[in-house]
């Protein structure tokens, strides 16, 4: 078949890399119909292999390997760039990540004639501060794309500057960059899922027969959060791929509404059928990397006794991102400038957690 567009996802296997993976190839998706090209470093899981796409292993920190393995792909149309690395230190990250997306672009645009945007993801701590300030050095919310840089080291900072010094190579390519906050969606390989987290977090509480408690702090428990959905960021990107309006210009991506946990964990206790234990007013805070870290072999037995797919608990569920995310006060976003240039996409909140946790029962990684 001819193919109108040709994307190159590079994470494929991410929290959003597996969203656009689904979506892209799907015959009402604008721009299509899309030819689909998906890199990740590992060989492509199961849980992957459903969708109609050409999977190319590859490990973009690797210059000759990114080259000789994305080179060759002259068709590529529009770029995807929904992957990170994680470091020690957030100059360590500004590095290694400075090189990742530099070595996929050096091998994409000398190379694809036809290449006409490139999408790239970032985040919402494009305003908050990379990790290791924890919001000491932060806007005021809720957060806006004219918002000035902060003056501290941010990889996103410098993904940007390495995406406007590269598109200059290339007469008429154009770019767009996305800034999701707290990401729901689909995926044991993200080195941040909280739903994969929480997910497994509930069954081992099941399992033991304890509690649902909020693991978390009265100001994450209380506080407004705003988050996004995978599939809507996913829906942007490709609105960002389309769209003449949306052309060279940063998006905030969040669903467009408000919840606070102390609602939503009703919902998660509901989904796992334990019994909810909520905010312990009283008790001191129990961090979810200290509970877990005992829990290895639990957690190989229930994957054994219900017939999971194969997982060790240090892949399936990022602790310390669960930690982070429960810790704070909710900073919430506006999503005005991308409904101002089009994009109405939104999603509720509620909707959404219940929709990721039914992936993840359906794809067996919890029961
Ligand atoms: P992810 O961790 O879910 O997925 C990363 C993907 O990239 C995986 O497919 C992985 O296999 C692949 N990958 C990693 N290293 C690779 C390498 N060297 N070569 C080839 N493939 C490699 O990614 P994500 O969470 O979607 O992150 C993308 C961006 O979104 C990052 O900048 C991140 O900070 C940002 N973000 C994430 C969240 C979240 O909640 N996950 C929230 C806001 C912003």
């Amino acid at each position: 078949p001819k193919y109108q567009s040709v994307a190159l996802i590079i994470g494929v296997t991410g929290i959003v890399g597996n969203s656009l993976a689904e979506i892209l190839p799907l015959s009402d998706t604008p721009g299509g119909p899309w030819k689909v090209y998906g890199v990740a470093r590992r060989p492509q899981p199961q849980w992957n292999s459903d969708h109609p796409i050409e999977y190319i292993q590859c490990d973009v920190s690797d210059p000759d390997e990114t080259l000789t393995k994305l080179g060759c792909l002259q068709d590529v149309t529009h770029l995807f760039y929904v992957t990170w690395a994680n470091q020690a230190t957030e100059s360590e990250n500004c590095e290694i990540n400075g090189k990742m997306f530099q070595n996929v672009l050096d091998a994409v645009i000398p190379d694809s004639p036809s290449l006409q945007h490139i999408c790239l993801q970032t985040g919402k701590k494009h305003y908050w501060g990379p990790f290791e300030l924890y919001g000491k050095a932060s806007h005021d919310t809720p957060y806006h794309e004219d918002l000035p840089r902060l003056d501290v080291p941010n990889f996103y900072y410098t993904l940007e500057d390495i995406l406007f010094e590269s598109v200059g190579r290339k007469e008429g390519l154009t770019w767009s960059i996305h800034r999701p906050g707290l990401i729901f969606g689909f995926s044991p390989y993200s080195l941040m899922n909280l739903i994969g987290a929480l997910c497994v977090y509930a069954t081992i509480c099941k399992h033991e027969g304890v509690p649902l408690k909020f693991p978390g702090t009265k100001e994450a428990w209380e506080s407004y959060h705003d988050c996004s959905d995978a599939d809507l960021i996913a829906e942007q990107h490709i609105w960002a791929a389309v769209e003449p309006h949306a052309k060279n210009e940063a998006f905030n991506i969040s669903n467009g509404d408000v919840f606070k946990w102390k609602h939503l964990w009703k919902v998660l206790a509901e989904q796992f059928e334990v019994e909810n234990g909520g905010f312990d007013e009283g008790g001191e805070r129990v961090s979810l990397v200290e509970m877990m870290k005992d829990k290895g072999g639990v957690w190989d037995e229930i994957v054994r006794e219900k017939g999971l797919v194969s997982t060790k608990l240090e892949e399936v569920a990022a602790w310390w991102f669960a930690d982070g995310m429960l810790g704070i006060e909710g900073v919430l976003d506006t999503m005005n400038k991308s409904k101002e240039h089009g994009f109405f996409g939104f999603r509720n909140s509620k909707s959404s957690l219940v929709s990721w946790i039914e992936k993840m029962k359906g794809y067996k990684i919890v029961p």
